[in-house]
């Protein structure tokens, strides 16, 4: 079979500075674990092809195909709010871009290929249980509408990958639009390096906003799409876990699944992560964090304006329009989840009403959203009389219930079905990790053979604490 991908590398055209050319390290035996047939032929790429012999080694690294340049792209950040001047892809390497049949322009990337100059300490290898849980949940992300990076394959490498314990190596095969994020930004800014930073925000406008035309208004294009993807991870109770800048896309799209994930039981203080002790990414410090790290790329995009420091107000201006954005797109979002089209200011209390009361009785969020649609809410409340008192107004709206079905999924990736599914990888069996797959990206088939995937975890089964990988 021919390789069917045709590589046209941009980023690389930027020239040395901003990365550095290193090859994926081989692995012994890969062996496939998936792959992502219907983003495989969005992409222009025949599925079968990954699966073939040659498709197989260019997805665990063994072999770069024709036309790839890898590299490891350079960034810095602003991790936990304290800046490291040079992080960088540290076990990833970008293989190439290509053009799909509509032209619209990929990053393929390989995370968990090993080693490059960038990694610290680390192996630049990732075990089994981050490439699992990135796949469900950026396909999931996907199936309900959230701007994201995707999965295009997985395998295991044959090899053990030291943890805590010795752990199977795996590689992400990983696609986004692009890899380019705040901190590539911070990267150049920091170093005072003008010239590449015009050149970068140049790139970033031709490939993601060319509607743009200076640096004020990409910062504005990136605000608007921040806040929209912010507040649909808010209507799905998704919890990112590490909104460093480094992890925050120019393009949108969530990136970087490491320590996420959906809460059950609702609280606005939850958080996962087991290295974030004080809170700072919990699922309501989502939106702040966000204009945070948009301060920070509004101070690195100064520096382009004809007059940085006459620019600051208008600068501040932008990152502050972040809020009514935001808002507005949280209103359309859980409007829409209660089944109310163009909810507008005066739906904010009847929304926070039924948050207030889910929280002080830790409903499931996804069961009591849902249930909305399928009459069952009252059952996630202990005492349903308030909710009953609520939904009486809430009908009182005439709400448009299949409107809702569509804002609420039946099912999402739950933390405990993500982490059988990865004890049972551990143990060579993916078929868990193959039905989850199949069942959050047909989110909202009611199927009574996956019930047990909609159910909220029993008491035992919750998984409350996540890592980085
Ligand atoms: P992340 O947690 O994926 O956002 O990574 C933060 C930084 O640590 C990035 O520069 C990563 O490339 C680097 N890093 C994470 N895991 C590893 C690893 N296993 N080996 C080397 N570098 C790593
Ligand atoms: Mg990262
Ligand atoms: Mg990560």
């Amino acid at each position: 079979m021919t390789q069917p991908i045709a590589f046209d590398n941009s980023y690389t055209r930027l020239g040395p500075g901003f990365y550095t050319r290193t090859p994926p390290t081989p692995v012994t035996q890969p062996s496939l674990i998936a792959v992502n047939d219907g983003l495989a032929r969005r992409l222009g790429i025949d599925p079968d092809w990954l699966r073939s012999p040659e498709g197989v080694a260019m997805i665990a690294g063994n072999k770069a195909p024709d036309g790839a340049e890898p590299i490891a792209q350079a960034y810095a950040g602003h991790q936990f709010g304290g800046l490291s001047p040079q992080l960088g892809d540290g076990r990833a390497v970008l293989l190439g871009e290509v053009v799909a049949p509509d032209g619209a322009r990929f990053d393929i990337q390989l995370k968990g290929s090993g080693p490059t100059p960038f990694s610290r300490r680390g192996d630049g290898r990732a075990w089994l249980g981050p490439v699992l849980r990135e796949y469900a949940v950026s396909e999931f992300m996907h199936a309900v509408g959230v701007p994201t990076t995707r999965a295009l394959a997985a395998v295991t490498t044959g090899e053990v990958v030291l943890r805590e314990a010795p752990l199977p190596g795996a590689v992400l095969t990983r696609v986004a639009s692009s890899h380019i994020r705040v901190g590539t930004f911070e990267f150049f800014a920091i170093r005072g390096d003008v010239d590449r930073l015009r050149a970068l925000a140049d790139h970033v406008i031709a490939r993601h906003y060319p509607e743009a035309t200076s640096p004020m208004e990409l910062l504005a294009g990136v605000v608007a799409r921040q806040a929209e993807t912010i507040a649909q991870w808010m209507a799905l109770g998704f919890v990112h876990g590490v909104m460093n800048t480094d992890n925050m896309a120019i393009s949108g799209e969530t990136i970087d699944y490491g320590p996420c994930a959906f809460m059950d039981a609702y609280h606005p203080d939850t958080v996962f992560s087991s290295i974030d002790r004080h809170g700072r990414y919990a699922w309501s410090q989502q939106p702040p964090v966000a204009v945070w790290n948009l301060a920070q790329l509004a101070s690195c995009l100064l520096p382009l304006m004809p007059d940085p420091e006459g620019a600051v107000p208008e600068a501040t201006q932008i990152v502050h329009g972040f809020p009514a954005i935001y808002q507005a797109a949280w209103l359309n979002r859980f409007g829409a989840k209660l089944g109310l089209p163009a909810a507008g200011a005066e739906d904010q209390p009847l929304i926070e009403r039924l948050l207030t009361m889910m929280a002080q009785q830790e409903a499931d969020f996804t069961r009591t959203f849902r249930g909305l649609v399928t009459g069952t809410a009252a059952a996630e409340f202990v005492d349903p009389a308030p909710f009953h008192d609520w939904q009486r107004d809430w009908q009182a709206r005439g709400p448009d219930l299949a409107l809702a079905a569509q804002a609420n999924p039946a099912r999402i990736p739950r933390n405990h079905r993500i982490q059988q599914a990865i004890d049972a990888g551990v143990r060579g069996d993916f078929a868990p990790f193959h039905r989850l797959v199949e069942a959050v990206t047909h989110p909202f088939d009611e199927r009574a053979d996956w019930a047990d995937l909609a159910a909220s975890p029993e008491q035992g089964e919750e998984v409350r604490v996540t890592y980085c990988g």
